[in-house]
């Protein structure tokens, strides 16, 4: 038998249910309480309501939200690129290989080099509150270190993307036709057992709009369901496709023209922002505030990766959000949880109610607005994951 538990005396309970709070879409309740039995919530509503319980835990006056859900990250790797980012943040040119330097790390580290790294990253993610993170492949680009990137990504999370359309793979520079058919062939046989989701970075100097088709379609016909690393660096075909394609999502969205944000506000594809990346290239920020206007469904995620965006800080990316890309706090954290699980097409996780995963963050101060208010600082003061204190 389960053991029930109230978190009782919480200044703010963010439920991301409308229905349940103060009528906005985190589902605001004041002076609030969670029950919580086993690895589900069971209930919520005002503090001097809730039932009796076995245990009881007293979030002392403090803000509690759902756990983040992180709906992008590249977390198979080896290898760091600290030069190439201070050569880049010190004005000096860098010509090493990009990508490329983490494809030559990764074939070369073992499996046990590689989950060690993953659980790592995995480990400082939770300290920082994130419940639910997808990660993706991409930087084996052999058929043999795509699918074992899978198969250890497999053993810790249920959201696995295959990523083998990352870039061409070094060995096949002069034929990309020859690596598409391998990405769509021999290689998605070997990965598809391992995975949920299909991704392809659609832009120049990775995959065109065609390739992108190609790489998608292939992985839908093997019950992959496909998202897409879209408009990050220069307009083109990724979002209209990812939107056509009826991916989960289109990711990075930086540079969209009116008929890209039209469609992704007519479309089923969510809006994944990843100001990670601008923040560590120094590139212009997404504009969330139109997307937002527009009535598209926005995510917020980390990209965590060691070249482009070396965070696993969802606070962090709150706070970037509602500083430059022209979010509210409501909004950002709403992104951040219930956006992210829109994301990986989840209704278990990013919200706080009855029958959702007991997925929650206690911060150590009275709302959720303070993840931006006060940036960087280490807010979160403790974690549970399907219902067990893990922080
Ligand atoms: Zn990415």
């Amino acid at each position: 038998m389960s053991s029930t538990t109230v978190i009782t005396n919480i200044a703010t309970l963010v439920t991301n249910d409308p229905s349940l709070g103060d009528g906005s879409p985190l589902g605001l309740v004041r002076d609030a309480a969670v029950v919580v039995d086993g690895d589900r919530v069971v209930w919520t509503g005002g503090s001097s309501k809730a039932p009796a319980t076995d245990n009881r835990f007293d979030a002392g006056g403090r803000a509690v939200l759902p756990g983040f859900v992180d709906s992008h990250s590249h977390l198979l790797f080896a290898g760091d690129r600290t030069a190439e980012f201070n050569a880049r943040m010190s004005g000096r040119p860098y010509s090493a290989g990009g990508i490329r330097t983490t494809v030559a790390a990764t074939r070369a580290a073992s499996d046990a080099e590689l989950e060690a790294n993953l659980t790592r990253y995995l480990a400082e993610a939770l300290r920082q509150g994130t419940t639910t993170f997808e990660t993706k492949s991409g930087y084996g680009l052999t058929v043999e270190d795509e699918a074992r990137a899978l198969r250890i990504a497999a053993a810790h999370t249920d959201e696995v993307t295959y990523l083998g359309a990352h870039v061409v793979a070094p060995e096949l520079a002069d034929d990309p036709a020859a690596y598409v058919d391998l990405v769509t062939g021999e290689m998605l046989d070997a990965c598809a057992p391992h995975a949920r989701w299909i991704d392809v970075f659609c832009e120049k100097g990775a995959f065109d709009g065609d390739q992108a088709r190609a790489v998608l379609t292939a992985g839908r016909a093997r019950g992959l369901t496909p998202r897409v690393h879209a408009n990050q660096l220069s307009f083109g075909p990724g979002v209209r496709l990812a939107v056509e394609l009826d991916a989960a999502s289109a990711d990075h969205c930086t540079h969209l023209t009116d008929a890209d944000v039209d469609a992704l506000a007519q479309g089923n594809t969510v809006a994944t922002l990843l100001p990670g990346a601008e923040f560590s290239t120094r590139a212009a920020w997404p504009d969330a505030r139109r997307l937002l206007d527009a009535g598209a469904t926005v995510a917020l995620s980390t990209d965590c990766n060691p070249g482009s965006s070396f965070t696993s800080s969802v606070p962090f990316c709150v706070a970037l959000a509602v500083r430059d890309m022209g979010m509210t706090p409501d909004e950002a954290v709403w992104s951040a949880t219930a956006g992210g699980a829109a994301a990986l097409r989840r209704t278990d996780v990013g919200r706080i109610a009855p029958g959702a995963r007991a997925d929650l963050v206690l911060l150590d101060a009275p709302s959720h607005v303070h993840l931006a208010y006060r940036p960087g600082v280490p807010l979160v003061e403790a974690v549970w994951r399907a219902g067990v204190r893990v922080v």
